[in-house]
C-alpha cells in the first residue's frame, strides 16, 4: 500500500530511543522527512538523525522539553524553516513515576501528568496553526491501554494517558473541518527502556495477559502510527486504537 508520505514533513516527539526511534524510522523508509525532538535521549536522537540523512532521508534532531509551550513552538518553527512545511505531528514522548496511590508524591504526579499530557498538549497547539493553515494532516498521540483499564500503581500514568484520549477526540473536533485527522494508539506491553526495568514477573504477566501470548516491540507500534499519520487513513478520526496484541480485552 503507498501512504503517500513520500516528500511529507513529520514531527516526532521521543524519538531517541524506543518507540519514537522506530516511528522516525519508518517513516524514513516512506521517504518522509522527519524532526526528532528529545531531551535527555537527544545524543541518540542526532546520531538517528544523522544515520537517516546518510541513508538520503531529510532528517533533523531538535532539543526541546516538551513540557515547555515556547519549545515546542521553537520545534515546530525550526521544523518548518529547514523543511517547508509540516504534515504529522506525533506525540510520543513519554515517562513513568510508578507508585501507589498512597504513596505517590506530588512530584512523581506532576512529572508524569506533564511530559505525558502537557506534552502532547504543547505540540499540538504549536502545530495546529501550520497544519490549519494548509488544510491537512494528521495528528497522532501516544496513549497505553492502562489509560482504558486501570493498572494498579499507574494512577499518574493512566490518568495523563486518559487525559490524552479527551484530547484526541476534541483536538478531532476542532481541527476536523480544515481536513486535520487526530487519533491515539494505544500499546500494551511493548519491550523498550521504559519497560526494561520492570521484573520479569510483571513482564511475563503481561504476555500471557495477551491473546497473541507475546510481548510488543517498537516496530508493532510505529507500523499503526505511520498508517494513522497516512492518506490511506484519512476517514479516522477521534479513535482510539490498541496495539497489544490482545492484552486488554
Ligand atoms: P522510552 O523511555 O524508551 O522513550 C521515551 C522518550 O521520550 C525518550 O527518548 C525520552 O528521552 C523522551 N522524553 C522523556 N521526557 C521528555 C521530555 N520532557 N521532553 C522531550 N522528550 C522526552 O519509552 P517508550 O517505551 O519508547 O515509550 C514511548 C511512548 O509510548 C511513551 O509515551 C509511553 O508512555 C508510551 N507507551 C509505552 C509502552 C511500553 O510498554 N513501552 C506502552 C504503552 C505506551
Amino acid at each position: 500500500m503507498d501512504l503517500g508520505l513520500a516528500g511529507r514533513v513529520a514531527l516526532v516527539t521521543g524519538a531517541g530511543r524506543g518507540i519514537g526511534a522506530a516511528i522516525a524510522r519508518r517513516l524514513a523508509t516512506e521517504r518522509c522527512a522527519v524532526s526528532l525532538v528529545d531531551l535527555g535521549a537527544i545524543d541518540q536522537a542526532r546520531a538517528l538523525a544523522a544515520g537517516l540523512e546518510a541513508a538520503g532521508t531529510g532528517a533533523m534532531a531538535i532539543e526541546a522539553d516538551v513540557t515547555s509551550v515556547a519549545a515546542a513552538e521553537q520545534a515546530v518553527a525550526t521544523t518548518v524553516d529547514r523543511f517547508g512545511r509540516l504534515d504529522l505531528l506525533v506525540c510520543n514522548a513519554g515517562i513513568s513515576r510508578d507508585a501507589v496511590v498512597w504513596r505517590m508524591t506530588e512530584e512523581q504526579w506532576d512529572a508524569v501528568l506533564d511530559v505525558n499530557l502537557k506534552g502532547c498538549w504543547t505540540f499540538c497547539r504549536a502545530a495546529a496553526p501550520v497544519l490549519r493553515a494548509r488544510g491537512q494532516g494528521h495528528i497522532v498521540m501516544v496513549s497505553s491501554i492502562n489509560a482504558l483499564r486501570g493498572k494498579a500503581g499507574l494512577a499518574n500514568y493512566s490518568a495523563a494517558k486518559a487525559g490524552i484520549i479527551g484530547l484526541t477526540r476534541t483536538l478531532a473536533r476542532e481541527l476536523g473541518p480544515r481536513g486535520i485527522t487526530v487519533n491515539c494508539v494505544a500499546p500494551g506491553m511493548i519491550s523498550t527502556d521504559l519497560t526494561a526495568g520492570l521484573s520479569a514477573e510483571t513482564l511475563e504477566t503481561a504476555r500471557t495477559e495477551a491473546a497473541l501470548g507475546r510481548l510488543g516491540e517498537p516496530e508493532d507500534v510505529a507500523n499503526l502510527v505511520v498508517f494513522l499519520g497516512s492518506a490511506a487513513a484519512r476517514q479516522i478520526t477521534g479513535e482510539v486504537v490498541r496495539v497489544d496484541g490482545g492484552q486488554w480485552l
